[in-house]
């Protein structure tokens, strides 16, 4: 259920737009769960590739491509999206919906575990930007990927890090809160990056953004 604030944000930035719609209603038709991010992180999705310059971009989890078509609409002509999606459904669907936007020539969909798939990559030119959006308990090893496979100024982005209550109350310890905590704790605290989380769905979830510094910290 929307919330007023996001309604609010909804109403005022984003204008309805007839491919992700249809993205969706194929999504659906095809019996596709409603995780996809929410509208207005797409957007910024969107906005942090083009303010970035980024030109190689790598999404890990898919789904229908929602937040693919974010990513690959704000990529230059000759940019790449590679995303990495385990379900074979998924990935037809979403390849469906990335030729339905446009974008077939700059998204392309691997499917295959992404753990198996990430060291396949290290032998390509590095990404600018990395969104991490698939299974969670792999949250570390995914994100300690990423550190390899993007460049230094790149960008590294993980979504639902506040998903769930127990990572900011512990004691409920279930393993996907406790390897959701270890990503942001590594964030925080890595000297190779600059890191937030924003808050997204009024606090009920968030999105890590960290920048791979160029140069190390200075200390304080
Ligand atoms: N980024 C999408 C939502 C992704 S939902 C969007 O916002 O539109 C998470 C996706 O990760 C699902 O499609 C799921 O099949 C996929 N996934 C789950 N485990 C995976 C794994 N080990 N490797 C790659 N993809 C995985
Ligand atoms: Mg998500």
């Amino acid at each position: 259920m929307d919330t007023t604030t996001a309604t609010y944000i909804r109403d005022l930035f984003l204008e309805p737009d007839a491919q992700l719609e249809a993205a969706l209603q194929r999504a659906a038709a095809a019996g596709l769960r409603s995780i996809q991010v929410p509208p207005e992180l797409g957007r910024l999705l969107g906005m942090l590739v083009r303010a970035s310059g980024a030109r190689r971009v790598l999404e890990i989890g898919t789904l229908a491509g929602y937040s693919a078509i974010h990513l690959a609409r704000a990529l230059p002509a000759d940019g790449r999206l590679i995303s990495l999606e385990i379900d074979q459904r998924h990935a037809q669907v979403a390849r469906e919906n990335l030729a339905h936007a446009g974008l077939a020539d700059r998204a392309e969909i691997r499917v295959g575990a992404a753990l198996d798939l990430l060291p396949t990559l290290s032998a390509d030119p590095p990404f600018d930007l990395a969104f991490v959006d698939a299974d969670k308990e792999p949250y570390p090893a995914y994100f300690e990927w990423c550190m390899r496979l993007v460049r230094p100024g790149g960008m590294i982005i993980v979504d639902n890090v506040l998903s769930r209550y127990g990572i900011i109350h512990p004691q409920s310890g279930d393993t996907e809160s406790q390897a959701i905590a270890a990503v942001n704790q590594a964030a925080a605290h890595d000297p190779r990056l600059d890191a937030i989380i924003l808050p997204v769905r009024d606090g009920r979830d968030g999105v890590l953004i960290a920048v791979i510094r160029t140069e190390p910290k200075a200390a304080p």
